[in-house]
């Protein structure tokens, strides 16, 4: 029988017939993988009270039957109670998780991917740091990490680099006026996506509402759902968005 200790995020969790909770985490050492948690929906439950959304843990599992492992123990290793307490950062937060939890293949193997999660989720626990932009940024780091990073400094097509008006996911990037195709690209969104991609993050965080940003978060976001080949729930349909 095989068994798993390993660091995770819990995903995504949903309720298994009456006392039970069915769970994705993505794991440091085995990627995605699937859990049941029995008994985890009693309120006595040491493993429910551990095992929600955005949590990460350190998870004792054992193979069941199939693909799937059953939960033995799992604790808290962050409390991320900044996040926990924000309802606009736990939204930041499911439309990082859901873009995981699409990845298409199970016991995938991904530390780098895994690191990044975490770094996301702390940026997000994180009180002088906004939120708002963090999962366009997370969907940019992505597709780096996939080896489709954006190409912004230039036409992704031809080259030329100014001036670059359009932006084409599918492409890879910016386009000049020639090659263009794809959604209009404005100026302070260009330069904004730059400062996301190219290390100025940290201070873009900390600026309300800088400009373009409307723009750079529904470009990335039809990226990595380019990217995925699926719409995100999430970025549809935010919780708690207007209707
Ligand atoms: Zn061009």
């Amino acid at each position: 029988m095989r068994e798993l200790a390993d660091e995770a995020v819990v995903l995504r969790t949903w309720p298994e017939g009456e006392a039970d909770r069915t769970a994705t985490l993505f794991t440091r050492t085995a990627g995605r993988v699937r859990v049941l948690a029995k008994g985890a929906r009693k309120p006595t439950s040491r493993l429910g009270a551990a095992l929600e959304p955005l949590a990460v843990v350190r998870v004792d599992l054992v193979q069941g039957r199939g693909e799937r492992y059953i939960v033995r123990h799992v604790a808290r290793v962050e409390h991320l109670a900044t996040l926990r307490a924000s309802y606009e950062r736990i939204a930041a937060g499911f439309a990082i998780v859901e873009a995981v939890d699409a990845t298409p293949a199970d016991h995938l193997a991904d530390e780098a991917r895994f690191a990044l999660l975490v770094r996301v989720l702390r940026a997000l626990d994180d009180s002088a740091l906004r939120p708002d932009l963090v999962p366009a940024a997370f969907y940019a780091r992505l597709l780096a990490l996939d080896g489709l990073a954006l190409v912004l400094d230039a036409c992704v097509n031809c080259g030329r680099v100014e001036p670059l008006v359009a932006f084409d996911a599918a492409t890879g990037g910016a386009l000049c006026p020639e090659c263009r195709r794809g959604r209009p690209l404005s100026a302070p969104a260009l330069a904004l996506l730059r400062r996301i991609t190219g290390g100025d993050l940290a201070n873009v965080l900390r600026e309300e509402d800088p400009p373009g940003s409307a723009e750079a978060r529904a470009l990335l976001g039809g990226a990595i759902e380019e990217h995925l080949g699926r719409r995100l729930r999430t970025l549809a349909d935010p919780p708690g968005a207007p209707r």
